[in-house]
């Protein structure tokens, strides 16, 4: 077993991972990787330089240009995504990037690439990695397993108030159906779908606050 553990999070778009995940790894001194932000990434190239996201071989290219970095500001351990050498990060939440990226990450050769740089991230241990496929495909001997779910309503809500507070505008139609769309697309795609690891801890985080979530995570984390 590797010296500090990688903890992975699963769950749909609005579970609240993100923000557990970066609370969590803050509270245990460990590393947060966010993976949905390099699919993100890998959208935004793509779209920027103005591909086909639907043709492979454009992003077989694409995806092999990138070199992926993760830069972590100690202060307020707030990690940020480099692609060769630029900060994305401002970038990810964009419309466009959110309407493409369950397309992108469908792709085999984008997801063979990223999960290649995930397990590098984490081949020391000390990360709370956070996405879709974590437990089950990216690190499946992580010591610790989470699957987040919670109602549509209250995903839609958390979704809009983090959107909101980046400043996007979003209706609530248009959040639905990008949030379903998305969903449908996770769960439906033959490498690496959206599910719980049959050793992950589900977790209901409706009625839940981050605190309760961390909370539960701790018990179960031996506690913390
Ligand atoms: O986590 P986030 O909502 O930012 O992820 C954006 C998209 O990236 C997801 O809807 C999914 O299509 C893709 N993704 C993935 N596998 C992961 C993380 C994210 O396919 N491990």
């Amino acid at each position: 077993m590797s010296l500090k553990p990688n903890i992975a999070i699963d769950g749909p778009a609005g579970s609240g991972k993100s923000t557990v995940a970066r609370e969590l790894a803050h509270k245990l001194g460990l590393l947060y990787v966010d993976t949905g932000a390099m699919y993100r990434a890998v959208t935004y190239f793509a779209l920027r330089s103005g591909i086909d996201v639907g043709d492979e071989g454009e992003l077989d290219t694409l995806v092999k240009d990138i070199r992926f970095s993760l830069v972590r500001f100690t202060k307020n351990n707030i990690v940020a995504l480099w692609c060769n050498g630029e900060n994305v990060s401002p970038h990810l939440r964009e419309k466009e990037v959110s309407r493409y990226v369950a397309k992108v990450a469908a792709a085999t050769i984008v997801r063979e690439c990223l999960v290649r740089y995930q397990r590098l991230f984490a081949r020391t241990g000390g990360v709370v990695m956070e996405g879709r496929d974590i437990g089950t495909v990216v690190l499946p001997d992580a010591e610790q397993k989470f699957f987040l779910t919670a109602s549509l309503d209250v995903r839609l809500e958390r979704r809009g108030k983090e959107l909101q507070a980046a400043g996007k505008s979003w209706t609530k139609e248009e959040l639905c159906r990008e949030l379903t769309y998305r969903d449908e697309m996770d769960l439906k795609r033959e490498i690496g779908p959206l599910r719980k690891a049959p050793d992950a801890v589900v977790i209901d985080c409706t009625n839940l606050t981050v605190k309760q979530v961390i909370e539960k995570m701790l018990e179960s984390h031996g506690g913390g």
